[in-house]
């Protein structure tokens, strides 16, 4: 991999060329688990929804004024992005690269150049935590990263089945070639664990009257065993939270504490201390009677 631009980013990774990706961000050092890669506060802002009163047709002028509007270094970094979509050039550019966020309940497209230049894996080494509270999105390291390792997140729900995920991706104009795409071995694994958690979830809607401490200890273990295969530790928060309300139901306090616990823990980690989730997840703390 030859180096293409010293980066803008901070030390910890580099902008390179990646073959057959085109350029992407590699670690120039070892990374830890949890360790932040990178921060960064949005250079552009896009409403969803679009503006009351202002035309859709008027939406290409107001962002090329924006981006004209910006320090000559960071239109260099926006004009260097990817574009797929085709269309208006830079609605192409938020299109491809942009992060959906909210602010105050209102939903913008986001864009962060650096974080633009990670490439997807369907098996990602790292995720996204954004703070509404100070707008910044983190990129931090899911697993230790190696040196020379491309950094890596995901453009589309995890948790889905290959056809499903093909099926986004293609959507987005490129093919996915990581491990859980390029092997059929894996992809079926992987495919059946994913049906085994919806399963899980059947069986627990459908018994739900009648449910026991050990009969959810049971469903939980598989579960969160599951999760850890296939690297999907970030949709913990939402399941201790399923089995932290079970455990209340049959009584077991105990146990529901626990689970409640990890829930927050979870939240904390993957969505950050001031989310929603991780408000939802302390206030889970106090019905179990944690706080
Ligand atoms: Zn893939």
């Amino acid at each position: 991999m030859e180096k293409v631009a010293p980066a803008e980013l901070e030390r910890r990774v580099s902008v390179q060329e990646i073959p057959g990706k085109g350029k992407g961000l590699v670690a120039n050092s070892h990374i830890r688990k949890g360790d932040v890669i990178l921060k960064e506060t949005p250079v552009l802002l896009g409403f969803v929804d679009g503006v009351q009163g202002i035309r859709r047709q008027l939406n290409p002028l107001l962002l090329k004024t924006a981006v004209r509007g910006l320090p000559k270094r960071q239109q260099n970094r926006i004009d260097d992005l990817a574009v797929t979509t085709g269309g208006e050039y830079y609605e192409d550019v938020l299109r491809t690269n942009s992060f959906t966020i909210e602010i105050d309940n209102t939903k913008f497209s986001a864009l962060f150049p650096d974080i633009a230049r990670i490439n997807h894996d369907c098996t990602p080494n790292t995720f996204t935590r954004y703070s509404q509270s100070t707008l910044q999105m983190e990129v931090v390291a899911h697993r230790a990263i190696q040196q020379g390792e491309e950094i890596t997140i995901t453009y589309i729900p995890q948790s889905l089945s290959t056809g499903d995920r093909k099926a986004l991706i293609s959507q987005r104009g490129f093919n996915c070639t990581c491990r859980l795409c390029s092997s059929d071995i894996d992809g079926q694994t992987s495919d059946r664990n994913r049906a085994d958690i919806r399963s899980i979830l059947d069986e627990i809607r459908d018994h739900r009257d009648s449910l026991t401490p050990s009969l959810i200890r049971k469903l939980s273990q598989r579960l969160l065993q599951i999760l850890n295969d296939e690297s999907l530790q970030i949709q913990g928060g939402e399941y201790y939270s399923l089995f932290a309300d079970l455990y209340l139901s049959v009584g077991a306090a105990e146990d529901a504490r626990d689970m409640a616990w990890k829930a927050l823990e979870s939240r904390v980690f993957y969505n950050g201390a001031d989310s929603e989730r991780a408000k939802k997840a302390r206030d889970m703390m106090k019905r179990v009677g944690a706080f």
